[in-house]
């Protein structure tokens, strides 16, 4: 019996790691000549995203029996980060939008859209930026519902929703005005003629991502688009492996800033030595992150206070240090990383957005203080 579950446990760790190592080779060949165009924002990648869906990537941290695994879709996205920050994201959105799903009670949801979610044939993301600095007293809520026959009436806007287009759905909630204080998660269809697609304004990096303003005109949300009746329960469910996944931006991110800082070393080490921030303190760096992202990622169903405090604090930390390592790295290149044609400088727009992105790094330090 021992030696069935070892056999069991090895073939999950092989099947892994071949798709951590197939989602490294599709991110070196297929990624890298596309991010610049991505950043540019004239490219969505939405092939390569179903390309990744189908060596699973997005499907690897569906839950089975009650646990989750998170650590293969968190290098999955660092390998996808190492080349291109804004498809980083895009996974993270696309990889959230599993996890929501795959976590849901609803049977007819599940059985209608969480495989198709995992395996990149229906690609989406989540609106949850605004629900989360909500729950944490930060703003309100910009979606209103209320029940009717079969399901919801849904009207409001979110400013900024990633990784859509006209046949995608993400993942938010609204609060309910026909019942104090209930709070309703469920999928959005970007298809449905009352929810319609703002493009935004050119962003400083991001550009790619297929981000829209969202606006509800009296959408109907059948149940089957229910996630949970009751969101708060549920958020607090999914809200490590919300933060967790994003681990794979940052960590993918200062990787290559650690590979530029070396990159540069041989004609200008002589002088970069000089520096106050080199490659070897981001190397330890990256080495705690990923021991101690790789820990929580195994077990992100832990109820403990402490362990959630964990989750938060290092999320943090991978903000900081990856605005740092893409500042680090711009000073090792010095010129040749301020020519637009360098990736240094759109990696540094790039580590912006980790350390914005819901959580940001003001609500994160909110959320420790309030410990
Ligand atoms: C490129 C990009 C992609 C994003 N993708 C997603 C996503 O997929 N899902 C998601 O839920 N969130 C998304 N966001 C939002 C993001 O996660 C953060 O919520 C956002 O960056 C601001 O967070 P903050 O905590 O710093 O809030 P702050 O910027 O301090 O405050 C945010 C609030 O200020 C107001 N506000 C400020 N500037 C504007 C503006 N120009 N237009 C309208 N309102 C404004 C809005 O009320 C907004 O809620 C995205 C943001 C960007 C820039």
């Amino acid at each position: 019996m021992g030696s069935v579950a070892v056999s069991r446990r090895d073939d999950a760790n092989d099947l892994q790691a071949s798709i951590a190592d197939q989602v490294t080779t599709i991110a070196r060949k297929n990624l890298a000549p596309m991010a610049l165009a991505i950043d540019e924002g004239t490219l969505y990648p939405s092939e390569l995203l179903r390309r990744l869906g189908d060596v699973g990537a997005w499907g690897s941290h569906v839950p089975s029996n009650g646990a989750a695994d998170l650590r293969c879709a968190i290098q999955s996205i660092a390998a996808i980060g190492e080349v291109c920050g804004a498809t980083a994201f895009m996974a993270w959105c696309q990889t959230t939008l599993v996890w929501y799903a795959a976590n849901s009670d609803n049977a007819a949801l599940v059985g209608k859209f969480a495989g198709k979610f995992a395996t990149g044939q229906i690609l989406g993301g989540t609106g949850l930026s605004n629900p989360m600095k909500t729950l944490f007293g930060i703003e309100k809520f910009k979606l209103k519902g209320r029940r009717v026959e079969g399901g919801y009436v849904v009207r409001g806007a979110l400013p900024w929703v990633s990784n859509l287009g006209p046949d995608h759905l993400f993942g938010t909630i609204f609060e309910r005005e026909d019942e104090p204080g209930g709070i309703v998660m469920f999928l959005a269809d970007c298809s449905d003629p009352a929810t319609t697609l703002q493009p935004c304004k050119p962003f400083l990096a991001m550009d790619g991502t297929g981000t829209y303003g969202v606006q509800f005109r009296d959408a109907f949300v059948p149940d089957e688009l229910i996630l949970a009746g009751q969101a708060g329960p549920f958020v607090k469910k999914i809200r490590a492996g919300f933060i967790l996944l994003q681990a794979g931006m940052a960590l993918g991110l200062m990787k290559d800033c650690i590979d530029i800082m070396e990159e540069v070393g041989p004609p200008l080490g002589h002088v970069n030595r000089y520096l106050p921030q080199q490659p070897a303190q981001f190397r330890e760096l990256y080495a705690e992150f990923e021991k101690e992202g790789m820990a929580l990622a195994a077990d992100p169903y832990n109820p403990d206070e402490s362990y959630w405090r964990r989750v938060v604090a290092l999320r943090l930390r991978m903000g900081d240090a990856a605005v740092a390592a893409a500042h680090a790295a711009m000073l090792h290149c010095g010129a040749r990383g301020y020519l637009k044609s360098h990736r240094a400088q759109r990696r540094l727009r790039e580590a912006y957005f980790v350390a914005i992105v819901t959580p940001a790094t003001k609500q994160l330090r909110k959320m420790l203080a309030e410990f």
